[in-house]
């Protein structure tokens, strides 16, 4: 008969953690966002709203001590968590060593700011090889400094999550949600809002985190909608395009795609889309709303096809 399989979750109090670090000869390192969920309500809280199951691949990026790791794997059927940390990762070796369903990576989990590290993705993509109900989601508290590539990458990965339950900062929460018109509308919230529904589970004081942050968090619930992802005619397309529309978000939208397809398409050619959608000289991007770009997206893909003949455009200036 196994062992029952049992989290050692209430070790994740300050005094045990700093106790773990003064044994290495450490302090939490601010650069990796070593910041960690003290209040086990909300470790329980993070997991539950990520309602994993039995047939759920369940990725964590940062397994810091390992006690969301460890409650994930007690509901998924397997859980493949990264840590960047060698110390980190061993700590976290020795508490889950009662779990036989966790895959840890000692590793970081991007290849670059554009791209997730294949062995991240191949392990996701193995471990949902072995059946095929197995869905794969992904809940973690994530290192700030690498929240916004993590969620915006795995949308454009081959390996899309069906959801995506984590802890990030609360103004990037913000931009998530944020709507036409509003001060945090942007390129991100385009993007992610219009493959995905994205909701705040819960803002977070920086008391609930060991050493302090500067500034609120929130656990944000994203669902994937593939439905959405289907009526793009190209979704790297439509990234550029947003990416390069916001970029000089004050500025008067003509202007800004003037100079986003130079070299594709002349000033003509600009405002002949523009004017083919009733779209004024005085627009600017920040008011059209995700169906609006995405329209416009698309008229101006097919005119970059029309006038230059290619039948996969890539944008000619794709901003920051
Ligand atoms: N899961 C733990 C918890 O909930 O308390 C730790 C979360 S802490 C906010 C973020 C963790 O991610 C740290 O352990 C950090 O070392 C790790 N980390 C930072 N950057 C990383 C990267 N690029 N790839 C993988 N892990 C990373």
């Amino acid at each position: 008969m196994t062992t029952p399989k049992k989290p050692k979750q209430n070790r994740q109090t300050i005094s045990y953690l700093s106790q773990r670090f003064e044994e290495v000869g450490l302090n939490p390192n601010k650069r990796h966002g070593q910041n960690f969920l003290i209040d086990l309500n909300l470790i329980q809280l993070l997991a539950r709203s990520a309602g994993v199951g039995p047939n759920d691949v369940v990725l964590e990026i940062g397994t810091g001590m390992g006690s969301l790791t460890g409650m994930l794997a007690e509901d998924a059927a397997v859980v493949i968590t990264v840590e960047i940390d060698e110390y980190l990762h061993q700590m976290a070796s020795e508490e889950l060593e009662d779990f036989d369903n966790i895959l840890m990576l000692k590793q970081d989990a991007l290849k670059n700011k554009n791209r997730m590290h294949e062995n991240v993705t191949n392990a996701v993509k193995q471990q949902l090889a072995e059946d095929e109900s197995r869905v794969f989601k992904i809940a973690a508290n994530l290192p700030y400094n690498v929240a916004t590539p993590i969620i915006s990458n795995f949308l454009r990965s081959e390996v899309v999550p069906a959801t995506m339950t984590v802890t990030i900062q609360k103004e990037l929460a913000d931009r998530l949600v944020a709507t036409p018109g509003s001060k945090d509308y942007g390129a991100l919230s385009v993007w992610v809002q219009s493959l995905c529904d994205v909701s705040i589970v819960r803002i977070m004081s920086p008391k609930v985190f060991w050493p302090r942050p500067k500034v609120d968090s929130a656990i944000i619930h994203i669902v994937h909608r593939p439905e959405r992802r289907a009526a793009f005619g190209d979704l790297d397309f439509f990234y550029a395009f947003v990416r390069a529309m916001f970029f000089h978000r004050r500025k008067f939208m003509r202007s800004v795609a003037v100079s986003a397809f130079k070299g594709q398409l002349t000033k003509p050619q600009v405002d002949e889309v523009l004017e083919q959608l009733s779209i004024g000289a005085d627009a600017r991007t920040e008011q059209l709303t995700m169906d609006e770009l995405q329209t416009l997206c698309e008229a101006f893909r097919q005119q970059v096809i029309k006038v230059t003949g290619e039948e996969k455009p890539v944008m000619a200036n794709q901003g920051g």
